[in-house]
């Protein structure tokens, strides 16, 4: 079973909570830079006052800053046996930063725009995300589609895709399921 894992899928796709759940099944570190930026915005870090007006409008943060993040977080020991990367890459050019043998499995959640929308805007009602207004869904979802979508190309080779319209139980099965059979390939 790959160990070094990328989870791939738009924003609202459930990547947070399949990621996390993946991650205790497989025992690895769940390595998530919207989680990592998240928390430098909350800290009041100088990464965070640099990322906050960014991240509230839906863009990327520069490619520069996250791979430094990254190359930080995979070089601590915990990741020395593999790890589950979620939100990076999102564009080719992190991609390329972080070199194609870091990904050995790449999972793509498949949801529908529509629905996608949808779940985004009833996560805004009940967690109040600064960047869950419809304005920035719509611009989380063009950004999305213009610079992470084409890295499902790129992993072409490491890919598997799943649908992600179900229970969170189901569709980590999906996940963990497609990871055995790349496994015995
Ligand atoms: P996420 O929780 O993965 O949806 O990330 C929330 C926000 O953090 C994104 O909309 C971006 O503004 C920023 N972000 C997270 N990961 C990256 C990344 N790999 N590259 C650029 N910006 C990122």
């Amino acid at each position: 079973m790959g160990r070094r894992l990328l989870l791939l899928g738009p924003p609202g796709a459930g990547k947070g909570t399949q990621a996390t759940m993946l991650c205790r099944v497989l025992g690895i570190p769940h390595i998530s830079t919207g989680v990592i930026l998240r928390a430098a915005v909350a800290a009041g870090t100088e990464l965070g006052r640099k990322a906050e007006a960014i991240m509230a409008s839906g863009e990327l943060v520069s490619d520069e800053i996250v791979i430094g993040i990254v190359r930080e977080r995979l070089a601590e020991s915990d990741a020395a046996c593999g790890y589950l990367l979620d939100g990076f890459p999102r564009t080719v050019a992190q991609a390329d930063a972080l070199g194609a043998d870091a990904v050995e499995v790449a999972i793509v959640i498949d949801v529908a725009d529509d629905e996608v929308v949808k779940r985004l805007m009833q996560r805004a009602a009940e967690e109040g995300r600064a960047d869950d207004t419809e304005d920035v869904i719509r611009n989380r979802l063009t950004v999305y589609r213009r610079e992470t979508a084409p890295l499902i190309d790129y992993y072409s080779k490491a890919v598997v895709t799943i649908d992600g319209v179900g229970s969170v139980g189901e569709i980590l099965c999906r996940s963990v399921l497609a990871l055995r059979q790349e496994g015995e390939e």
